[in-house]
């Protein structure tokens, strides 16, 4: 069974809400290894729009992770940590069936 779950242009995290922004071509605008990143000041989590889907999921929750870390103040951890996280979460959530339709592609970060 497939459990599809639309997720808005926003996402509540905490007492936060982070708009999810799926943006082209941004591997290309930081120049180097970016899928996805965070910015805190704007709030938005703005995700790789031509990644494959798993890598989409993946990027998400790496992104939550960062989020939670500084919501809750707590320093800063291990990248791969995050990362194994992520593609563990992204591996569960899949098997159980749930997928995510992400909000429409924006075309601009
Ligand atoms: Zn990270």
């Amino acid at each position: 069974m497939i459990y599809n779950i639309f997720l808005s242009d926003y996402i509540q995290i905490g007492n936060r809400w982070y708009r999810i922004k799926l943006v082209p071509d941004i591997y290309k605008q930081e120049g180097k290894s970016v899928y996805g990143y965070t910015n805190y000041l704007a709030g938005e989590i703005i995700i790789e729009a031509n990644l494959q889907y798993d890598h989409q999921v993946e990027v998400l929750i790496h992104e939550i992770f960062h989020v939670i870390e500084d919501l809750y103040s707590i320093a800063e951890g291990d990248e791969t940590v995050k990362q194994c996280m992520a593609i563990g979460w992204t591996q569960v959530l899949g098997n159980l069936g749930i997928k995510f339709e992400f909000p429409e592609k924006s075309n601009s970060s």
